[in-house]
């Protein structure tokens, strides 16, 4: 246990600040760790303090150290600490940069560290994948179909040609994200865990990561440093979650009833209604939100990575939204035109999702349930907790 906590504390990268700077993170070099923020931090405990550990390692240049940390997915960004900072060193917003970081180093192909490096990059891509697929539909729908037939015989875009096209989609995403969260299972419970860890465990915590994928309880915990009853964050956050949920799972499962038409088939559309206000109102809010900078500091500022998915999003919404009340209405022309746009947007916005801010809705509620896995081994291991504070 501990060679292997030497050899990894000698990796050193001097220039860790100046590459996490790229990330969002600027202030880093401010922080004299007095540990107001771990103090202040409601997410904080014992076995795993914050953000102030995190700013010690990044200061130390421990990257490698970093990469088996959970701390990072376990901040909420409630913006508590950066609040407190007497030398405003912002450690709310470099966890915030630490998680793109942690995002970066769990993707394999380098791609996301493009994209948070460079803004030209990520827009030329999303571009390109745009073109590609509108140049593809066109030439398929202009093959086989007819402009102006939405549905059934001869359909410009027929519905089980389309459920396919999205399973192909959907199945690049769940390989990424199946990749990239086996790295990250590798750095923290292999590399980064130095005690055994029984393999019941994963089946026993299991539940742990059902829970707070579809409850995001930890964000709702903020509204206690708030003076509101409801962390109004978290409420906006879950809706936009679980519409993009619901919508993922109409599009690749239900997509040929909710194509037919046009008449309105309620048993699946109600599902499409309720998620197209859920991410309405989380797109409009948090636009709104990041134009004002106004309230919570996590709004103060934004990684130019935030506006493409945000921008992506709006875009896919109001298309999809245009799409169906052309179909409803028999402005068939109308509806295949804007059904390209709209997937024009929804294949770059999704295959773009592992390399992106948004993956965090698979690595949190992965960090919650290795973060108990690893408390409850520890405790069965009856260790002693590193005596020094954080
Ligand atoms: S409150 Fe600021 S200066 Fe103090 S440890 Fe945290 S980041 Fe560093
Ligand atoms: S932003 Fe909030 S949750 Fe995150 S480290 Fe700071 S105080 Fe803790």
């Amino acid at each position: 246990m501990l060679y292997k906590e030497v050899i990894m504390a000698i990796r050193v990268n001097p220039r860790l600040i100046d590459d996490l700077e790229r990330f969002g993170a600027e202030d880093v070099q401010f922080c004299y760790h007095c540990g107001d923020c771990s103090t202040v931090c409601f997410h904080s405990d014992q076995m795993y303090r914050f953000p102030r550990k995190s700013m010690r390692f990044l200061q130390m240049g421990l990257g490698r150290k970093i990469e088996t940390t959970l701390e990072p997915w376990l901040c909420y960004y409630c913006g508590q600490c950066s609040e407190q900072c007497p030398r405003e060193a912002d450690p709310g917003e470099t966890m915030m940069s630490l998680r793109r970081w942690l995002i970066s180093r769990y993707d394999i192909t380098g791609i996301a560290r493009l994209f948070f490096k460079s803004l030209t990059t990520e827009i030329l891509a999303v571009i390109g994948v745009a073109v590609l697929t509108g140049a593809f539909l066109l030439y398929y729908g202009l093959s086989q179909g007819n402009f102006s037939i939405y549905d059934g015989e001869g359909a410009f875009l027929p519905s089980h040609f389309i459920h396919s096209f999205d399973l192909l989609v959907g199945a690049c995403l769940a390989v990424f994200l199946l990749i990239n969260a086996v790295r990250m299972w590798f750095f923290v419970m292999v590399r980064g865990t130095s005690f055994p860890v029984p393999w019941w465990l994963y089946l026993k915590k299991l539940y742990l990561m059902v829970w707070h994928f579809f409850s995001q309880r930890r964000y709702a915990e903020c509204k206690s440093t708030r003076p509101t009853k409801i962390f109004m964050p978290w409420i906006v956050h879950l809706g936009l979650m679980l519409g993009y949920i619901i919508m993922l799972v109409l599009v690749m499962v239900f997509i040929e009833k909710l194509q037919s038409g046009p008449r309105i088939d309620w048993s699946v559309h109600i599902f499409g209604y309720l998620a197209s206000v859920g991410l309405i109102i989380g797109t409009i809010y948090f636009i709104r939100k990041r134009i004002s900078r106004k309230n919570y500091v996590q709004y103060k500022k934004s990684h130019s990575t935030d506006w493409v998915f945000v921008i992506l999003l709006f875009m896919i919404v109001l298309t999809g939204i245009c799409q169906h009340i052309f179909h409803r209405t028999g402005l068939n022309e109308l509806a295949n035109g804007t059904y390209i746009i709209h997937l024009m947007a929804v294949v770059p916005w999704l295959l773009r999702m592992p390399f992106s801010k948004w993956s965090h809705l698979v690595y949190r509620p992965l960090a919650m349930y290795f973060a108990e896995i690893r408390r409850d081994a520890l405790e069965r291991q009856d260790a002693v907790l590193p005596s020094y504070s954080y």
